[in-house]
């Protein structure tokens, strides 16, 4: 069927084929519904596609989040730093355990985290007064975590890496080595969100992935209540029953449904990859030679979640595209302008780069199944409405 013009094109959109709607009936037939063997299954093949060599599957990306901040020992009166133009998750982890999250702002050309700016802040507080780095490879555009992690050796800080945005993605190191997303060689841990507009989707689950063996086994403990089951690391040995809650944890488990699901995605997600690459290469072309539309840096190794542009009147197009049926977004809303960050004392004006990023940002349609008509319809109505 072709595309007719008024037909709705979201920003982002999940992909399902035959192959995993039988996935997931064959779960559905089967013994378990969560904990079944699709859990390790997907955590093994998640781990091997990342390059990581632990991966712990769990109820979304802000459980992951969560599970982070609590194995890296955040707590009432640890200082934590991200990025403002992040979904919020990524600073509220902090704050379920009680932490404080600080900011420090932008680079405009790419929508990274400044770690100049990080620096700066880092400087301007004694040794020890922050604790955590929360980067995030934001739109799919890897942060140079060889970089970042320099820098928080020398202040004393662990890394968590949001990779929401990034499976598939990677920057290359100082010695010329390809580093993909999530991959455990500077990160402590890295996570990752199954969310629908993401590129593997199984409506909600998220990932841990890490190279530490002590936090994997501490993040496994944490998903299941506290709760081990693990002869060698009980205080005691009741009967065959016997399993020790040994703190207190949570039910973040993923069920192995969707873990299936996930199994079946991820045997595309090469493919996905290389058609966001495509469409993004096209609307590069695109607007190579309209002044008014400036798309954030791309490069190699990004994994194109999101393709932005940057444009003077945002407001104005984003309705001009929504009349038309199509429904870009924004990313992000910074995050210290939310009344709940202002309520802790931050303020609009605090984070300059950052307000002036959101201020003429856009997401538009980008997602594998996106035709290329659909592109040009897209294309077509922004060149329009900037030409206007
Ligand atoms: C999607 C997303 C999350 C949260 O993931 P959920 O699975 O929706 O909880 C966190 N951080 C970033 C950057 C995201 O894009």
């Amino acid at each position: 069927m072709s595309f007719q013009p008024g037909q709705p094109i979201p920003y982002g959109r999940q992909h399902i084929t035959s192959e995993d709607v039988q996935a997931v009936t064959e779960t559905l037939y089967s013994d378990y519904l969560t904990q079944g063997p699709k859990v390790a299954e997907f955590e093994a093949k998640f781990a091997t596609y990342i390059g990581a060599r632990y991966a712990v599957a769990v109820s979304n990306g802000t459980a992951a989040l969560h599970l982070c901040a609590l194995a890296l020992g955040v707590q009432p009166g640890q200082r934590v730093i991200t990025t403002p133009i992040t979904f919020s998750a990524s600073a509220n982890c902090v704050r379920y355990c009680g932490g404080e999250v600080y900011f420090a702002d932008i680079d405009l050309g790419t929508g990274l985290l400044d770690l100049h700016a990080v620096r700066r802040l880092l400087e301007s507080h004694p040794k020890g007064y922050f604790q955590g780095l929360i980067p995030v490879d934001f739109a799919g555009l890897a942060i140079n975590l060889e970089a970042a992690r320099l820098l928080a050796d020398e202040f004393g800080l662990w890394i968590i890496e949001d990779a929401c945005h990034a499976p598939g993605g990677f920057f290359t190191d100082s010695t010329g080595k390809v580093q993909r997303c999530g991959n455990g060689a500077f990160a402590d841990l890295a996570i990752f969100s199954f969310h629908p507009v993401k590129h593997i989707a199984t409506g909600e689950g998220g990932m841990i992935t890490t190279n530490n063996p002590a936090l994997y086994e501490h993040l496994l403990r944490l998903r299941t209540h506290g709760i081990t089951k693990d002869p060698i690391q009980m205080e005691r040995h009741d009967g065959g029953w016997y399993m020790e809650m040994q703190e207190l944890g949570y039910n973040y488990r993923m069920p192995d449904m969707l873990c299936a699901l996930g199994i079946s995605q991820l045997t595309r997600a090469e493919e996905g990859l290389a058609r966001r690459h495509m469409l993004a290469t096209r609307y590069d072309a695109a607007f190579a030679s309209v002044l008014a539309v400036q798309p954030l840096a791309g490069a190699a190794g990004h994994a194109y979640h999101l393709y932005v542009i940057k444009v003077p009147d945002r407001k104005g197009l984003y309705d001009f595209l929504r009349d038309r049926h199509v429904f870009a977004q924004v990313h992000y809303i910074p995050v210290h302008t939310m009344p709940y960050y202002q309520s802790l004392g931050w303020q609009t004006g605090d984070f300059p780069l950052a307000e002036e990023y959101y201020a003429h940002c856009l997401s538009i349609p980008l997602y594998p199944s996106l035709t290329d008509a659909e592109q040009d319809y897209v294309i077509e109505s922004i060149k329009e409405y900037v030409n206007k």
